[in-house]
């Protein structure tokens, strides 16, 4: 059988591909637990975890099987018709989370673009606010996805630059700084979306207090709070959602990624408020959201999430790791910050961009992700061991240390 070669590989896609990413140059072929080979049969610990939608860790066996019992039955029905996996979906989600409604949906920028929709109709129907004039208000250096709405509140150059004209109706105010949203806030306000810690912006922790504060300001002016939880949520900052660490409850919470652990796209849209009870049939849906096959995967996801005690694991080997990074001696270090298994090495600008730091680990068999060029991402899968923990601190003190 002829293989072709990483370098083939990366030619073509060079080739072929719109060059809308900049990986680093490692062609990966297979991937267990935390681990990924590329395909020179060279091992890596994976501590970017696709984003944090591999929270689970690669190829779950437990989720792989379901998949493929899934497969083999019914994948795609279409809402027009129903299939048995859907209520279980709703029923293990809403238990798990607490939520009244679910809108099951596919990639995180979709579950972001239903939840504008549907909170502009509330915004309408509920609170009363004159046509077309619905304000959602959003932060600087947000995340929220790549469609045309949603990079039209980015602060992000790059996300942004010659894609317009964008979607009005959003307001961008400062993250953390909640006296912002206080005199952001209007009549026609219909909610207030953010991450409970900003991910692609660098991993960046808003102050003690402020979700809070976020959360009064919202219940007293009629504003829908929708937490973005699509990186945040399912355990990988040792909680099941994040909001639990600041003692809040969104309105709306938005979730993707892991809720597959990986497998497929799925996303959904969680409600506690009357926010979904607004769509009726035929306003809003997606031909593969709620699909069998998406829903089984889902259910086994959650389900080893919890059993597997990987939220408890990213909350106690999290804090190990970064008390450990925190303890590395480097001149190159900022700062170290992060909650769970959520982390970021910030390193000073003399240190020359974090991109070379991480093609260093990766020479050491690590695969981290430089973010917003001084950054160094880690998050690693939720089933990391406290030993692979170590294995990684050996990889990065040398590194840090500046014996790049
Ligand atoms: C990844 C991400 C999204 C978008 O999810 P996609 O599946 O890539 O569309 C939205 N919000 C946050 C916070 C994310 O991290």
């Amino acid at each position: 059988m002829k293989r072709t070669s990483a370098r083939e590989l990366i030619q073509i896609e060079h080739t072929l591909g719109a060059h809308n990413y900049k990986p680093l140059d490692v062609v990966l072929t297979r991937g267990e637990r935390v681990w990924v080979w590329d395909v020179d049969g060279n091992r890596y610990l994976d501590c970017l975890s696709a984003y944090s939608a591999v929270n689970q860790g690669h190829c779950h066996p437990r989720i792989m099987a379901a998949l493929i019992e899934q497969a083999q039955k019914l994948t795609l029905t279409s809402r027009a018709f129903r299939n048995d996996q859907l209520g279980l979906f709703y029923e293990e989600l809403a238990a798990l989370t607490n939520s009244h409604k679910i809108l099951p949906m596919n990639s995180g920028a979709e579950a972001v673009e239903s939840a504008i929709k549907s909170v502009r109709k509330w915004g309408y129907e509920v609170k009363g606010v004159p046509a077309n004039k619905a304000e959602i208000i959003v932060c600087s250096d947000n995340f929220h996805g790549r469609t045309l709405s949603i990079i039209s509140f980015s602060t992000d150059p790059d996300a942004k630059t010659n894609f317009g004209p964008f979607t009005p109706g959003f307001k961008i105010i400062t993250f953390g700084d909640a006296d912002a949203l206080e005199k952001a806030i209007t009549p026609n306000t219909v909610a207030f979306m953010v991450e409970p810690i900003q991910g692609e912006a660098g991993v960046i922790i808003p102050p003690p207090g402020y979700f809070r504060r976020v959360r009064d300001l919202c219940t007293s002016r009629q504003v829908t709070l929708i937490l973005d939880e699509i990186q945040t949520g399912l355990g990988r900052t040792g909680a099941l959602l994040a909001e639990q660490h600041e003692g809040i409850e969104a309105d709306v919470t938005l979730i993707g990624k892991a809720l597959s652990g990986g497998f497929y796209p799925v996303s959904a849209v969680l409600s506690n408020s009357d926010v979904l009870g607004v769509l009726k049939p035929g306003q809003h849906g997606s031909t593969f959201g709620g699909n069998p096959l998406a829903c089984a995967v889902s259910r086994m996801a959650l389900k080893v999430l919890v059993e597997e005690n990987m939220i408890e694991n990213s909350a106690t080997l999290g804090a190990y790791f970064m008390e450990q990074l925190k303890g590395i001696r480097s001149t190159l270090v900022a700062d170290v910050r992060g909650r769970g298994l959520m982390l970021a090495v910030q390193l000073h600008p003399e240190a020359g961009g974090a991109r070379k730091y991480c093609e260093a680990l990766q020479a050491r068999g690590l695969l981290a992700k430089d973010t917003h060029s001084h950054t160094i991402r880690l998050a690693p899968p939720l089933v990391i061991t406290k030993d692979e923990i170590d294995w990684a601190l050996d990889q990065i003190a040398p590194v840090l240390s500046g014996n790049v």
